[in-house]
């Protein structure tokens, strides 16, 4: 077989616009807001910059509009030396999400607009048949078509690829689609969604994986925020803890944090309770720092809280 290297990331890019505002408008009001912010967002994106960020080869496959937002994706993977395998429609519009934030009570309210996104089918996946078969590890998420996440998912196992599936967000899927991943990282409420076991701490947790197990995964990493996160397999359970972050600034994007890390470190050939580890390290770093893709810490930050 030749050689695998890097890694292949299928998901979505949606550019999160939020706006502050004390409440929500009725319909038919207009409202003056309290703020704005544009950055980049969607899970899978943001897991591509993270790896990338770590120094991974990754490439990353989706579907844009060809339009100002779809140029600001172009441009945070570029600053993070990730490799776009994009699909750019002139017709459609780029991911985009409006997310609308009271500050004051902590609550929001969001609406996620996939755009050309939700138009990743198998035959696109296809289409990238080499870019995935050549990778050594494969990582998606559930933001966009699920019959193009299993097809990539089986392409990669075919190929003799790690496959990482991070179930966000949460959803029920079939025992044959977990039957294609070696790692399944569902937080607390995905892991509780994808087996009906209530999730809440290590044992919830643990027993969770098990059922995970039952149905196919060969290993499942449940993140448990603060608390790090459990590594379970046939023969082995344990608790990687959390690092201390100093001052938790923005937990928004830890986990995708943490899957980028984790598959950046497969990818290197390590262990699977060492990826962890870098995962959770990677997440500790990027809580301490506003921004989700802003957020994603440098491989040298990374080795300095390891070492
Ligand atoms: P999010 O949806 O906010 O991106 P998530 O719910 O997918 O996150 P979590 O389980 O909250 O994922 O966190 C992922 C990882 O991030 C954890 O396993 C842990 O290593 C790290 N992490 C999260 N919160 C903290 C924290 N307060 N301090 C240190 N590490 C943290």
């Amino acid at each position: 077989m030749s050689e695998l290297s890097g890694i292949a990331i299928l998901g979505v890019f949606v550019a999160d616009t939020t706006y502050r505002t004390a409440r929500l408008p009725a319909w038919g009001e207009t409202l003056l807001g309290a703020g704005f912010v544009l950055g980049p967002g969607g899970k899978g994106s943001n897991q591509a910059v993270a790896a990338g960020r770590l120094g991974a080869e990754v490439r990353f496959l989706s579907r844009l509009g060809a339009d100002a937002f779809g140029e600001m994706a172009q441009a945070v993977w570029r600053e993070a030396g990730v490799t776009p395998c994009v699909e750019t429609v002139a017709d459609e519009a780029t991911g985009a999400a409006c997310i609308l934030v009271d500050d004051a009570r902590g609550e929001n309210a969001i609406i996620i607009s996939p755009g050309a996104a939700a138009g990743i089918t198998p035959a696109l996946i296809e289409a990238r048949r080499a870019d995935i078969a050549r990778s050594r590890v494969v990582m998606t998420q559930l933001e966009q078509p699920l019959d193009a996440a299993r097809r990539f998912l089986e392409i990669g196992r075919a190929a003799g690829a790690v496959t990482i599936l991070n179930p966000a967000p949460a959803a029920q899927l079939d025992a044959a689609l977990i039957g294609l991943c070696d790692y399944v990282t569902p937080n607390e409420t995905e892991a509780e969604m994808l087996t009906g076991v209530p999730v809440s701490g290590v044992e919830g947790a643990r027993e969770a994986a098990e059922v995970l197990l039952r149905r196919g995964a060969k290993a499942v990493i449940v993140t448990l925020g603060a608390a790090g996160a459990l590594y379970h397999d046939a023969d082995a359970s344990l608790v990687v803890p959390a690092f201390e972050p100093g001052a938790v600034v923005e937990t928004t994007g830890a986990g995708d944090a943490f899957n980028g890390a984790f598959a950046t470190a497969l990818a290197e050939g390590a262990e699977p309770v060492d990826a962890v580890r870098f995962g959770c390290a990677a997440a500790a770093l990027s809580v301490s720092r506003p921004g989700a893709a802003a957020s994603m810490p440098r491989r040298a930050e990374v080795e300095r809280l390891l070492a």
